[in-house]
């Protein structure tokens, strides 16, 4: 399996400002100097020797990731605004021929998971066939709502391609045959109004997407089997940690995690690579970068040997 993040951002897309811009600029300026740079042929080198939140921008679009299993179909988990640009990479395929299948997983509908769909190229091509899948019974009616007079000129029920749909049952432990090999399953999680986390199996390996999602320190405690048993040795977990521990205090009952507490669920469930997403819109790539550091030290003075920590960059791609 294949697995890319189109959009990392939580509750609201957040572009780069220009107060940001400009104090990268002169933090790169800063390190250039230190770093004596006087050859432009020297430049790609000392790129790569800046710190990730100079070298990169973690993204400003909402939650959208895809799955390209061993066959090369493609699988999508939500449609925030990352799905817009996961839409114009479809199109050089069979979705631009009017013969493309896309297959999308629903977390749940808070509208940074579903903004992105009126702009989801496929959706307007005669011939498309969009699969939605979900445990929620009125899926139909949450995709459509935010397609109507006035919010938007085109409905979803006008637009060109097939919709189908395919109602998951959350209870039901029996995981849902995608292919020959690649099964996926999903597992409820705290957050208002409820989440849903998705896990694909494939060829040994396992992916589990799980934001939205408050984890506390319960879900620790004896009789929470099935927590363990979803999650426990995920070769890849990408996982809501959108606040700090002292933010995650205050807002609890929010429905997200601190990165300190995504850490922990990492560590107790022994999973090969945890990648820290859902990030605060008010979090400039600075502060993002100041957290991932902190929650790496929170692994470490865990005795952490098992489980590499990621920060959620727009873009990242994992090979399972
Ligand atoms: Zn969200
Ligand atoms: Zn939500």
């Amino acid at each position: 399996m294949q697995i890319k993040l189109w959009g990392v951002r939580g509750s609201l897309p957040s572009p780069t400002t220009n107060t940001e811009y400009s104090r990268k600029i002169q933090r790169i300026i800063e390190h250039a100097i230190q770093a004596g740079l006087d050859s432009s042929s020297d430049i790609q080198q000392f790129i790569n020797t800046l710190p990730d939140h100079l070298k990169y921008v973690y993204g400003g679009n909402t939650t959208c990731v895809s799955v390209r299993s061993n066959s090369g179909k493609i699988y999508v988990i939500d449609c925030g605004s990352g799905i817009r640009l996961l839409g114009y990479h479809l199109m050089k395929g069979d979705c631009g021929k009017g013969r493309g299948i896309v297959d999308i997983f629903m977390t749940h509908y808070h509208w940074d998971h579903i903004q992105g769909l009126p702009f989801f190229t496929p959706l307007y091509i005669k011939g498309n066939i969009l699969r939605f899948y979900s445990p929620y019974k009125d899926q139909k009616k949450y995709l459509a709502d935010q397609m109507r007079a006035p919010y938007f000129p085109a409905t979803f029920e006008g637009t060109e391609s097939t919709k189908e749909y395919v109602l998951l049952d959350a209870r039901a432990r029996k995981p849902l045959q995608l292919e020959d090999d690649l099964v996926v399953d999903l597992f409820p999680l705290k957050h208002p109004g409820g989440s849903f986390a998705y896990r694909f199996k494939q060829a040994g390996k396992t992916f589990i997407f799980a934001t939205d999602s408050e984890f506390t320190g319960e879900i620790f405690e004896n009789g929470h089997d099935a927590v363990y048993d979803f999650f426990q040795f995920a070769d890849l977990l990408v996982i809501d940690s959108q606040y700090t521990l002292d933010e995650s205090f205050m807002k609890f009952d929010w429905g997200h995690t601190s990165y300190t507490m995504a850490v922990n669920c990492g560590l107790r469930w022994k999973v090969k690579n945890l990648v820290l997403t859902h990030h605060e819109p008010a979090y400039m790539d600075e502060k993002l970068h100041e957290n991932y550091v902190a929650a790496i030290e929170h692994g470490e003075n865990c005795t952490n040997e098992t489980t590499k920590i990621h920060i959620a960059t727009e873009g990242m791609l994992f090979k399972l």
